[in-house]
């Protein structure tokens, strides 16, 4: 094992974080991969051996790629090209949006946020009124919405409530923070169990024994949930940032931060 996971000052400042007006500033999603996964070990457990885990979360991560490209274009009145692969969670978005009235900001698709007064930036999936409501939406393509999602999504309102001039910004008070989830699965026409395949993996949930299932067509799913209590997820975030600067302290001397 090396002493270090990045082989040069290099690697570790493009791999972790973002250079805004000269300064380089940590990155949101870095600062909370420092929190343990416990569900991660237990897909991992589930695969042949560790490459092919490893294999599937890549897979994984270009569909959800995919998935955040298609509406993001969608969202910008485009008509994207769509992957068959992906194509059920990209309508089950249109569909959301047939319940939900969502008005983007101009310019706040992925938009790049960072907090001079705590150092660290990252990028927003959309920033968007949802049924009158200005806040943060953030799109994910996992099987639920974890508890972890608050942390990232506290970190990106806690960066526009400081006084910054958010240049081509118009600036509003976000009073949201949303998880949408889209995902796609197949039903079993006679038991009802659920098959989901993502990177290649399959899994089946709700499975009946003996049942030889008939599975249906793939059908998209959408859900959205409000995420509450800024102020304590945020709290979390920052001390997680605490430990992330801890862990990285070889790197972040050279760098002279802070
Ligand atoms: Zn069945």
């Amino acid at each position: 094992m090396p002493a270090y996971k990045f082989n040069s000052l290099e690697d570790f400042m493009n791999a972790s974080g973002y250079i805004i007006g000269g300064e380089w500033y940590p990155r949101v999603t870095s600062i909370v991969g420092i929190k343990a996964k416990p569900a991660l070990l237990y897909y991992y457990a589930q695969a042949e051996n560790y490459s092919k885990a490893l294999e599937m979360t890549s897979k994984s991560a270009t569909e959800g790629t995919q998935v955040h490209n298609a509406i993001e274009a969608i969202l910008k009145g485009e008509e994207p090209d769509v992957d068959p692969i992906v194509a059920p969670a990209v309508n089950a978005f249109r569909d959301f949006s047939q319940f939900h009235e969502l008005k983007p900001l101009e310019g706040g698709i992925e938009k790049r946020i960072w907090s001079p007064a705590q150092r660290f930036a990252g990028t927003i999936d959309i920033l968007t009124e949802i049924n009158g409501v200005f806040g943060i939406l953030d799109v994910k393509t996992s099987s639920g919405i974890w508890r972890d999602y608050g942390l990232q999504t506290s970190a990106y309102m806690g960066a526009l409530q400081e006084d910054e001039p958010w240049e081509d910004l118009e600036r509003k008070d976000v009073r949201a923070r949303w998880i949408l989830r889209v995902d796609q699965q197949q039903v079993c026409l006679r038991c009802g169990a659920k098959r989901r395949t993502k990177g290649g993996n399959e899994k089946i949930r709700d499975n009946h024994n003996g049942c030889s299932h008939e599975w249906s067509e793939m059908r998209g799913e959408w859900e959205l949930k409000e995420l509450p209590d800024f102020q304590n997820d945020y709290e979390a975030f920052l001390a997680a940032k605490r430990l992330w600067e801890w862990e990285n302290e070889h790197w972040l001397k050279q760098i002279g931060y802070r």
